[in-house]
């Protein structure tokens, strides 16, 4: 059956999530496929950070630690969010960078293992993984200097293989930044824990865009963040999750005040607090932090389970259409077309990848490029519409049939975008 522009509007006329399109602002004449990157903002977030700004900073100063419990709003967040990754309350903080929280879940698993299990120095990572994961845990590595060695996957099937008597760590992206691959987050961390590794997950591809469980799946850590998917804001900081099995076993190397157990007690000796509020550093970015709450509030007003069935419909839809109208031309399907292992995004090889992204947002038609070759489509179903993802294909075909690129490709290098 053919798929025609009419069927696209009539699947948004029955799309429950259509409504959950007008909590964000989206500037006129663009389809936004770059919400994997970067969020779209939510309408509120500008009331909000006015409010942050003229009242609780500008009215009210120094009080606001306490009126507006900025104290605790690494917690509260956290416990906002929580539903969204199968968290249970008090075990998430969102705090800092995905880097740096990175570094700091994976000392805290790096330090369990050298307790237990002394002989185990290997971190099994993926080669393709997003590059600062395997840059944090080179630097971790080399500041130990016990030994441990980074082992890079060059394949999800690999990792059966790959984990053994030898291996601390398994480190994984739920969701790979550049192919969308999805990885069974239960399974692998079951195979890891039946050959004595820990598994730390990095959610950055997932929250927001894929249900996640982390106590059913049992996992050890996650970190994530919050201005992909979850619409937090550029920067926003990013969060944390550490299973509660591990609480007294927590502990990180970033041991500032805002860990310790008595903050206040201006002491000389660092106590952590038993929490998870020991993977606190110190005084956070308080305006972009609270803007993370107005992306949070549009996903629980609704649930995964929906976010998800629209997402992979839209994904289809974009996978269908594409080889509907753009056959013989030059395109290669990178992302999974099984569900089982298909993130939120579409990836597709092109040899003119680059230039191609180029001559669409030319078009209004935002997407990204990641080398190599591959142009990135990101789906967030909370303000995309079926019809979007029609034109937006509707725009590859034009650009490809025209050889636009052509034009794109001499802007290459030391172009900013
Ligand atoms: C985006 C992304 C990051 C970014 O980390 P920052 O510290 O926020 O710059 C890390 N890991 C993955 C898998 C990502 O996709």
């Amino acid at each position: 059956m053919t798929i025609t522009r009419e069927h696209c509007e009539a699947s948004d006329a029955r799309d429950e999530l259509a409504p959950l399109r007008q909590e964000f602002e989206l500037p006129d004449g663009v389809i936004y496929l770059d919400g994997n990157s970067l969020g779209a903002r939510p309408r509120r977030a500008l009331a909000h950070a006015q409010d942050v700004v003229q009242r609780e900073w500008g009215v009210d100063l120094i009080h606001s630690w306490n009126k507006a419990d900025w104290w605790n709003l690494p917690l509260r967040l956290g416990n906002q969010m929580a539903p969204l990754v199968g968290a249970g309350a008090d075990e998430i903080v969102v705090t800092d960078s995905t880097s740096i929280n990175l570094y700091k879940v994976l000392a805290n698993a790096l330090r369990m293992q050298q307790q237990r299990q002394p002989h185990r120095k290997v971190i099994v990572a993926e080669r393709d993984a997003f590059p600062t994961d395997l840059y944090m845990v080179q630097g971790l590595i080399a500041s130990l200097g016990q030994g441990h060695t980074l082992q890079l996957l060059d394949d999800p099937q690999d990792l059966p293989g790959a984990v053994t008597e030898q291996t601390a760590i398994v480190l994984l992206s739920h969701v790979n930044y550049r192919t969308g691959y999805l990885y069974d987050m239960a399974a692998c961390t079951a195979l890891a824990h039946e050959r004595g590794a820990l598994a730390v997950w990095d959610l950055c591809h997932s929250i927001g865009a894929v249900p996640v469980d982390l106590n059913a799946a049992n996992a050890d850590f996650a970190i994530g963040c919050t201005y992909k998917y979850l619409n937090g804001g550029p920067g926003a900081p990013a969060m944390l999750w550490a299973h509660p099995r591990h609480r007294r076993d927590f502990w990180q190397p970033l041991s500032g005040w805002w860990g310790h157990a008595r903050p206040f007690d201006m002491a000389v000796d660092y106590v952590p607090e038993h929490g998870i509020r020991s993977f606190l550093c110190g005084t956070q970015p308080i305006v972009s932090l609270g803007l993370v709450a107005c992306g949070v509030e549009i996903f629980l007003k609704t649930d995964m389970q929906r976010v998800r069935a629209k997402s992979l419909a839209l994904t289809d839809l974009f996978i269908d259409l594409v080889e509907q109208e753009c056959t013989g031309m030059d395109l290669t399907l990178v992302t999974p077309r099984e569900h089982a292992h298909r993130g939120s995004h579409v990836s597709l090889r092109h040899p003119e990848g680059y230039a191609l992204v180029q001559a669409l947002i030319a078009r209004g038609v935002v997407g990204d490029y990641r080398e190599p070759e591959v142009a990135r489509f990101g789906v967030t179903p909370l303000y995309l519409r079926y019809v979007d993802i029609w034109d937006a294909v509707q725009h590859l075909k034009a650009v490809l049939q025209g050889r636009e690129w052509a034009q794109a490709r001499f802007h290459r290098r030391g172009d900013v975008t």
